[in-house]
């Protein structure tokens, strides 16, 4: 095992998380709005629901990823690839913080 220190790494996904949970109440908050009594209004502000579904769902993906990637880095599994158990390389790693697999098993 490495001593390699992710504390400000687990801080900065910890801001993350907070960030993402925040979005996704928001867009929630938008998609469980009534809407406006105005047919009009009420038709534009609707036709915006698909694309805040999709970003929900994105959201939420990223959260699930960000928490995965805190409880490895809380258990010691973190930088090492969930499938074939080798080392990612710190470049992979600096451009996708969240992943859990290798280059060669992704
Ligand atoms: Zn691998």
């Amino acid at each position: 095992m490495s001593s390699t220190d992710y504390t400000s790494l687990k801080m900065a996904l910890q801001i993350k998380l907070q960030d993402l949970e925040d979005r996704a109440e928001r867009i929630e908050n938008r998609l469980s709005d009534p809407g406006s009594p105005d047919w009009e209004e009420n038709a534009a502000l609707h036709s915006n629901d698909e694309v805040l579904n999709a970003l929900s769902d994105l959201t939420h993906h990223d959260i699930q990823e960000i928490r995965l990637a805190i409880s490895r880095i809380d258990e010691g599994s973190y930088g090492t690839c969930a499938q074939c158990g080798s080392k990612i390389g710190q470049p992979r790693l600096k451009l996708l913080p969240f992943t859990s697999t290798c280059v060669s098993c992704a």
